[in-house]
């Protein structure tokens, strides 16, 4: 059996402000740590290497946050050269960083592409100043345009925008306009997100208080379905729920954790699932960086900041490579793939929920019964359809 090849998850929880819908671990005004703190994640990366025994392979490297552009990128090349010294890192490895417009600048975009990293995701979240405004973002639009042209003419020929829609106010025809506008960007990649309203956020609390009207399940509905008709009108893959891509722009490290593939996650409050299990880690910065200062030995995956390790059942790692699997619109389930991994066939694992889900017309099987897939009815009422294979 061919060995696993390993992603890398490394979290930046810094920014400048938080946005008003965020409910991400991240922190305003601790900017002085930064140091401090990729020190640390360079032992943590350390001690997982040493305590696998062994250089793992490792073939997507992640910076997400939290705004990891606010890393200098003398600093990320460090982290880089960590991976590249501790670990078995493909010489073909996708290497992302999320990037807010705004926090870069074209000598520091230059630096980072010559650092390694291969693939920059720009949070645009949208081309209108009032939906920038709600969301509480630190950028105006031609901020973004002008931080992509930076970015192109840097060398980077693999870049992902983030938008969101479904905002409170949002008429459709404000998101077709930021869609298009967006397209003109000529991005490899796009994330769509529906909004979420998380408990706590102030734009959570606007609402709940009147101030904002709730947001239209319905109207989002219609522009999710809108953009994927566009989109896979203008030759985009539709390939996972919410993210779209130019032909061979799949984003190689979220893949892995549709697929259910084990991953690495360093930093503070970062999730891992390697060797069976499920790890987290401590959430703040500070204790992150604390616990990392003399750091003791621990069984892998586990480091110093790990301070949730669960072993998972057979259930657990079947029902999430369901879940995860079937968040991949077009690749879905494979059944061969899951029979192999498991052991057993699919619809012998799921000899209710299956049928049934085919029945209501939110999964069906492709032509040759060798994927299950959502439909584009189960796209929209993806949650409902992951419940049904929770243990
Ligand atoms: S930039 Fe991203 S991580 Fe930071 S506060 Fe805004 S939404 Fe949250």
């Amino acid at each position: 059996m061919p060995a696993v090849a390993y992603s890398l998850y490394i979290h930046v929880p810094f920014c400048r402000r938080r946005c008003a819908y965020c409910d991400f671990n991240t922190y305003a005004r601790l900017e002085h740590l930064i140091p401090a703190y990729v020190e640390a994640l360079r032992k943590e990366l350390g001690c997982l290497a040493k305590a696998a025994g062994r250089p793992l392979a490792v073939h997507t490297v992640y910076f997400g946050g939290g705004t990891p552009s606010l890393l200098p990128a003398a600093a990320v090349g460090q982290v880089l050269d960590t991976i590249a010294q501790r670990f078995a890192l493909a010489a073909d490895a996708e290497i992302s960083l999320e990037a807010n417009p705004g926090t870069v600048s074209l000598a520091g975009l230059r630096a980072l592409r010559a650092a390694g990293v291969n693939r920059l995701s720009f949070g645009v979240q949208s081309a209108h100043p009032a939906d920038l405004r709600l969301l509480g973002r630190d950028h105006d639009y031609p901020t973004a345009i002008r931080s992509v042209a930076w970015a192109r003419q840097a060398g980077f020929r693999n870049l992902n925008l983030d938008l969101i829609f479904g905002l409170p106010g949002q008429p459709l025809s404000r998101w077709q306009r930021t869609v298009e506008l967006v397209l003109g960007l000529a991005p490899e990649h796009l994330s769509l997100y529906a909004l979420t309203l998380e408990h706590g956020t102030p734009l959570a609390h606007q609402v709940e208080g009147g101030l904002l009207p709730a947001p239209d399940d319905d109207l989002a509905a219609a522009m999710y379905t809108w953009a994927d008709e566009r989109l896979r009108a203008g030759g985009w893959a539709s390939y996972e729920i919410s993210n779209w891509a130019r032909p061979g722009y799949a984003c190689r490290h979220n893949l892995q954790y549709w697929r259910n593939l084990p991953y690495l996650g360093v930093g503070a409050g970062a999730h891992g699932y390697a060797a069976g299990q499920r790890t987290v880690n401590v959430l703040t910065p500070q204790a992150y960086i604390r616990r990392l200062q003399r750091p003791q030995a621990r069984p892998f995956p586990r480091t110093p900041a790990t301070v949730q390790a669960r072993r998972l059942t057979v259930e657990d790692e079947m029902a999430e490579t369901m879940m995860m699997g079937l968040r991949l619109t077009e690749e879905g389930v494979r059944a061969a793939a899951f029979a192999e991994r498991f052991g057993r066939p699919l619809e012998e694992v799921y000899p209710a929920a299956i049928p049934r889900l085919v029945e209501q017309g939110l999964l069906a099987w492709d032509e040759n019964r060798e994927r299950l897939r959502l439909t584009a009815r189960g796209r929209l009422l993806g949650n409902w359809v992951f419940r049904a294979f929770l243990p």
